[in-house]
């Protein structure tokens, strides 16, 4: 792939973002460097509305979906994901306050963070993830710390707009009495919940400055 091209990749997250205001990584796409553990990461974002951007490791960049809901553990339960643009990979580690009038103001926590494993097939054929993501359907196998086994990721076209279902596959790990998105609301990275992240750049949760300026 040209240098052009990878650019291009993460043009619309470069676009969206004055990188003098938000503290959000610049980040680059990280093409040719393939991991065998490819990452995921799901980040609780307090923004104008609250959701959980859910994100995979595909041809050097973060592939990326907002679930209003955050993951389940329930098969019954399934998640609409929308599609957002490509991330860069450096965007995982990232935690903060993204002040309030920005794009995605408010405040981003790690929610979760591991590996994961492409389990996807089509007529009993293995496929990449850029196949699959590019049929709509894609099984991958989450290694994370509050989230553990096997998810479906699927298109399903509302009213013209493209979504997605996310939706915990019938596995050993799947649960439907833990629910960590309400239990384990603490930081993967770092331990704080929202409020603290928020407070210690002095901002609300929704990136508005403190009373009194805060520190
Ligand atoms: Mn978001």
């Amino acid at each position: 792939m040209s240098e052009k091209a990878e650019e291009d990749k993460l043009s619309g997250y470069h676009r969206r973002r004055d990188f003098d205001r938000t503290e959000e990584p610049h980040g680059r796409t990280h093409q040719g460097e393939v991991d065998p553990r490819p990452v995921f990461v799901i980040q609780h974002h307090a923004a104008s509305a609250e959701h959980y951007d859910f994100r995979l490791e595909v041809d050097g960049v973060l592939r990326s979906w907002a679930v209003p809901k955050g993951v389940s553990t329930d098969p019954r339960n399934k998640r609409l994901a929308v599609p957002t643009e490509d991330h860069p990979l450096e965007y995982a580690d990232f935690e903060g306050s993204i002040p309030s009038g920005e794009y995605g103001g408010g405040t981003v926590q790690v929610w979760d963070k591991g590996h994961y494993t492409n389990s996807t097939r089509e007529n009993g054929h293995k496929r990449t993830m850029t196949e699959g993501l590019h049929k709509g359907h894609v099984s991958v196998f989450l290694h994370g710390e509050k989230v553990f086994g096997g998810y479906a990721l699927t298109r399903i076209r509302t009213g013209g707009d493209k979504a997605w279902l996310l939706v915990k596959e019938k596995d050993e790990w799947a649960d439907a009495h833990r629910n960590p998105v309400s239990t384990r609301t603490e930081s993967v990275l770092s331990g704080r919940q929202l409020e603290q992240i928020a407070e210690q750049q002095g901002r609300t949760v929704q990136g508005r400055p403190l009373e009194g300026g805060g520190t």
